[in-house]
């Protein structure tokens, strides 16, 4: 969506764009107006009330037309407002930059300056400095950008300090480009946006802080007008002819008003991340419009998805991330879900617990079933009481679940904390419990760690054993050891292993790498482009698969000791979500596919052993001529 299309969505913003715009387009045209002259005296018509006979908003102490002088007022006031407002970001900007990307002495020289001029009282600076160099407009926006600065350059600095360690800083550095090269392409365009929203809010303040210098005299000289020294001629008649000085006082109010609303739109447009609802503040639980029937609770499985649809509405299109997801999962079982990236297993895995951020995500139809009750349908206290307590999670990278700024012991006795009123010894003893558990070494001494001083390996078990604190029925698993060596790997799978036969726990355990299903799973889904189309007992379908893409997948595993095997990729991409090919979403890379395969739906048919294909390699159920038929 283009900038101003988001701007335009945010009404108050709006609103402020089109009153500046008022304001702004009345100041350029100033003087093409049939205005009486803003400074000319006629004493014998002063104080005229507004709408009176050639003054329509009245005349002030010395007979001057208000409408006019308010006019050439505001002019004034706004250029000197937004000049200010420029040099002070400009050169604030360079400061904070060069503070922020040198670090070290150039940093500590720089701020210590900056936190001098910040030390005085602000308006207070602005006064000395006009004191020293002489009353006039053009000091007072001197000084007015001159205290701004310190602003700009802290600001700037502390995010230009954030960016400078970022891995694309490095990465530049390594291929050889330059300080200031990478200041220009890599460090601005990340800082800019802040700019722009330090000095969209600041336009306002500058415009005030003018106003005051020259409310105090220090500012434009008699006889010209800006807002302030408006406000401050008006001052003695404040209260026998109160129009003088409500006359400019509101057009402040308003400019203000009109910048500062204009500043927060303007912010939240300029955030890419915000075009796609990113930053928007996600609904507590996933969005909920289903169409169509919903299915009804079956079978024995302790959590079941059915048929379950969610798609991410972003603008006009619609990702179709999942297109009807049928699972179930036993006490006591493992079920993998495979595929590769990009085929749906996240968003599986958080629609169950409704985690799916909202906007852009809607769970748009089906059901999931945990112990005969539909969460997709339950109210966000409910899913509440059961996220963590009876269906947990493990994420991938431990490092950025776990909080940075506390000991694993706190975060642990939170969780428990969360969903039981236990004490605070309690929680520790039940936390030391849980680290034993998961077999961290030295648990006792662990609990005081922060994450950053444990292991990647480690880090993943304290996930394990958030998971695990408040005894779940189900543990869902999203890649939990993709960031982890394989040794490590082999260690934290095995421990699952144990957990679940040990508590009798579900697991649903995502993944991209057969060799893990192998070792942990008892069945297995494979997914592609967000539908099942394989699902069996893992054995077989490693052994037979029966989808020619989970034949294909398993060939793109390298052996150990298989020498010279060719690794036969899979040609194309998997398609996008949005924009998916009727009939099977594998043909147009499948070398099967015949014409059958790019017309209707191809339904996922078999019993123990599922398989979405009209011609699979193995049959072990249906043959291919009645599957062929069950899908017309
Ligand atoms: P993976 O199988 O790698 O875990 P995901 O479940 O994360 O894949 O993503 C499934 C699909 O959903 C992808 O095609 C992705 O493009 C889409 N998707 C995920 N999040 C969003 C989002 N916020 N907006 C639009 N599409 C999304
Ligand atoms: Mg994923």
């Amino acid at each position: 969506m283009s900038f101003l299309a988001l701007l335009a969505r945010n009404r108050l913003a709006l609103a402020g764009l089109v009153v500046m715009a008022l304001v702004v387009a009345l100041a350029l045209v100033t003087p093409l107006l049939p205005l009486a002259d803003p400074d000319v005296t006629d004493t014998g018509n002063r104080f005229l009330p507004p709408f009176s006979e050639g003054a329509l908003l009245g005349t002030d102490h010395l007979g001057r037309d208000l409408l006019s002088r308010l006019l050439w007022g505001t002019r004034l006031s706004l250029a000197v407002g937004f000049a200010a407002a420029v040099i002070a970001a400009v050169l604030g900007a360079a400061v904070g930059i060069v503070a922020g990307y040198y670090g070290g002495r150039v940093d500590n020289l720089i701020m210590r300056g900056v936190d001098m001029l910040m030390a005085f009282p602000y308006i207070l600076l602005a006064l000395a400095i006009v004191a020293a160099l002489g009353p006039g407009l053009l000091n007072a926006l001197i000084a007015v950008a001159a205290v701004n600065i310190p602003f700009f350059a802290r600001n700037i600095r502390g995010i230009t300090v954030g960016i400078a360690h970022k891995e694309f800083v490095d990465a530049a550095k390594l291929a050889g480009m330059g300080d200031g090269r990478i200041i220009l392409s890599e460090v601005l365009p990340n800082v800019i946006p802040v700019i722009v929203i330090a000095m969209s809010t600041t336009v306002g303040w500058m415009i005030l802080e003018t106003a005051g210098l020259s409310f105090l005299g220090l500012g434009s000289q008699p006889p010209q007008a800006d807002l302030g020294s408006m406000l401050g001629e008006a001052r003695s008649a404040l209260i026998t002819n109160p129009h003088t000085s409500v006359v400019p006082g509101m057009m402040i109010l308003v400019i203000v008003m009109a910048i500062n609303l204009l500043g927060d739109g303007v912010r939240d447009a300029l955030d890419p991340r915000l075009r796609s609802g990113a930053l928007s503040r996600p609904m507590a639980a996933t969005m909920v419009r289903r169409e169509g029937p919903v299915p009804q609770p079956e079978g024995e499985a302790l959590l079941a998805l059915r048929e379950l649809r969610t798609e991410f509405h972003v603008k006009q299109r619609v990702y179709r991330a999942l297109g009807g997801v049928s699972l179930g999962v036993r006490p006591g079982e493992c079920l993998g879900i495979i595929g590769e990236s990009g085929s749906g297993k996240s968003v599986t895995a958080l629609s169950v617990m409704g985690l799916v951020a909202s906007p852009p995500g809607v769970i748009a139809g089906g059901a999931v079933h945990y112990r005969g009750e539909d969460l997709v349908g339950a109210t966000y206290e409910r899913l509440r009481s059961l996220r963590g307590r009876e269906i947990a999670y493990i994420f991938q990278d431990p490092l950025a679940t776990l909080h940075p700024l506390y000991t694993v012991g706190d975060q642990l006795a939170e969780a428990i904390r969360v969903h039981r009123g236990v004490s605070r010894g309690e929680a520790r003893s039940r936390t030391l419990a849980l680290l034993r558990d998961v077999r961290i070494p030295n648990a006792e001494s662990r609990l005081d760690s922060y994450p950053h001083e444990m292991s990647g390996g480690m880090r993943q078990r304290v996930g394990i054993a958030m998971a695990l604190a408040n005894d779940p029925q189900v543990i869902i698993a999203d890649e939990p050891t993709t960031a982890l060596d394989v040794t490590v790997q082999a260690q934290i799978l095995s421990l699952l292993d144990t957990l679940r036969r040990e508590k009798g726990l579900a697991i649903v355990f995502i993944t991209h790498d057969f060799g893990v299903v192998a070792q942990l799973c008892d069945r297995v889904a494979v997914m592609y482009a967000g539908r099942i189309v394989e699902e069996g007992p893992t054995q077989a379908v490693l052994e037979t698969p029966a989808h020619p893409y989970t034949r294909r997948l398993i060939a793109c595993v390298p052996e150990l000791g298989e020498g010279k095997r060719v690794l036969h990729a899979i040609p194309g991409l998997p398609p996008a979500v949005d924009a998916l090919p009727p009939g099977c979403a594998f043909a147009p890379r499948c070398d099967k596919a015949a014409e059958a395969c790019r017309e209707g739906d191809v339904a996922l048919h078999g019993g123990a052993r599922k398989v979405r294909c009209l011609f699979p390699e193995t049959a072990p159920e249906t043959d291919p001529e009645t599957a062929a038929e069950a899908a017309q």
